[in-house]
């Protein structure tokens, strides 16, 4: 993803640069994170020890969202080391993701297709859990699970939260049957493969998804697209995203407000390229819920000691809300 206004970086570089010289100053620029071009991505300095979810609320506090649960699922990932779009460890990922899906009772269907980026034609793989509803309709959660083709960069926040937070969902959600179809979608490919964000090269994922709802008639239906991505900071604060359907966002931040989460849901704004623009650019609401202005976005030091299993079952709170929300429209 990619934000477009309220950079929080080049500030804090100027300041660096007035006050130490600019050969004390790194930039994002200078970074020396961009991953060579072939794989490993990861060196032996990078493992770093599991944390213990031990800020996670009772799931009765939180719709039966279970917190360990979502950050054991992120636990799991990071784990599998940096997992970039084609390499062997988005391939466990993916056998992960499609085992718990189907240990809960969901229906799953993956697509694997390629796309050409540029590094060359890379194999990719949605996975989607699908659970019928009894009226025609689709209520479409989505999260990336690939991460950043960085050197050491494992993603637990940028690829891990999320998908620990819909995994959870869909562990919940899979055991109901609503008036809607709720399905929870699994991007690979939401990462550019280049350094920058460029299009096309990035969303290959949600982009193929589009697609392929528009031609088998399904992307109609889907009244609302809910994405998620970066919900796991011990610091969350998750503003408004500007691109997002207006309707849509109200419903999110006045649900998160009567659950009492008006802190960590906050009245500002903020624009970011994500998936969720694959689905508006097909005319479907969506909304995207993330706080990108983390300070370890695009590090290596983007691990799990960041991650926050109290702040992952807030936003899964959220979403089984909102989700319940939208089944009564
Ligand atoms: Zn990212």
């Amino acid at each position: 993803m990619h934000l477009n206004r309220g950079r929080p970086f080049p500030t804090l570089v100027w300041a660096c640069v007035l006050l130490f010289g600019a050969a004390g100053c790194k930039t994002k620029a200078d970074n020396p994170q961009a991953a060579p071009a072939n794989p490993p991505f990861m060196t032996a300095a990078a493992a770093a020890s599991p944390q213990i979810a031990d800020d996670a609320p009772p799931p009765d506090k939180t719709g039966g969202f279970d917190g360990k649960r979502a950050f054991a699922h992120v636990v799991k990932q990071v784990a599998f080391g940096p997992r970039p779009a084609g390499s062997a460890a988005i391939a466990q990922t993916q056998d992960y993701i499609a085992a718990e899906l189907k240990s809960y009772g969901c229906t799953v269907e993956t697509d694997a297709f390629s796309a050409d980026t540029p590094a060359g034609r890379l194999p990719m793989k949605n996975i989607l859990a699908k659970i019928p509803g009894s009226s025609p309709g689709i209520i479409l959660l989505g999260t990336h699970y690939d991460t950043k083709r960085l050197v050491n960069f494992v993603g637990a926040d940028d690829g891990g939260s999320s998908t620990g937070v819909m995994l959870e969902l869909a562990r919940l959600l899979c055991a109901k049957r609503g008036r809607y179809a709720v399905w929870i979608a699994f991007f690979d490919g939401e990462e550019a493969v280049r350094k920058e964000w460029v299009d096309p090269d990035n969303c290959y994922g949600s982009r193929q998804m589009a697609a392929r709802l528009a031609t088998s008639g399904d992307l109609p239906k889907v009244k609302a697209f809910l994405l998620a991505d970066i919900v796991g900071s011990g610091d969350l604060r998750i503003k408004r995203e500007s691109y997002s359907t207006k309707w849509l966002t109200d419903l999110f931040w006045a649900t998160a407000a009567r659950l009492g989460y008006s802190g960590i849901f906050v009245p500002d704004e903020t624009a970011v390229e994500d998936d969720h623009q694959s689905f508006l650019k097909r005319n479907v609401p969506s909304v995207n819920i993330i706080d990108l202005e983390i300070p370890y976005w695009h590090t290596a030091q983007d691990t799990l000691d960041k991650i926050s299993a109290k702040s992952l079952a807030i936003v899964g709170h959220v979403f089984l809300e909102g989700v319940k929300q939208l089944q009564l429209k």
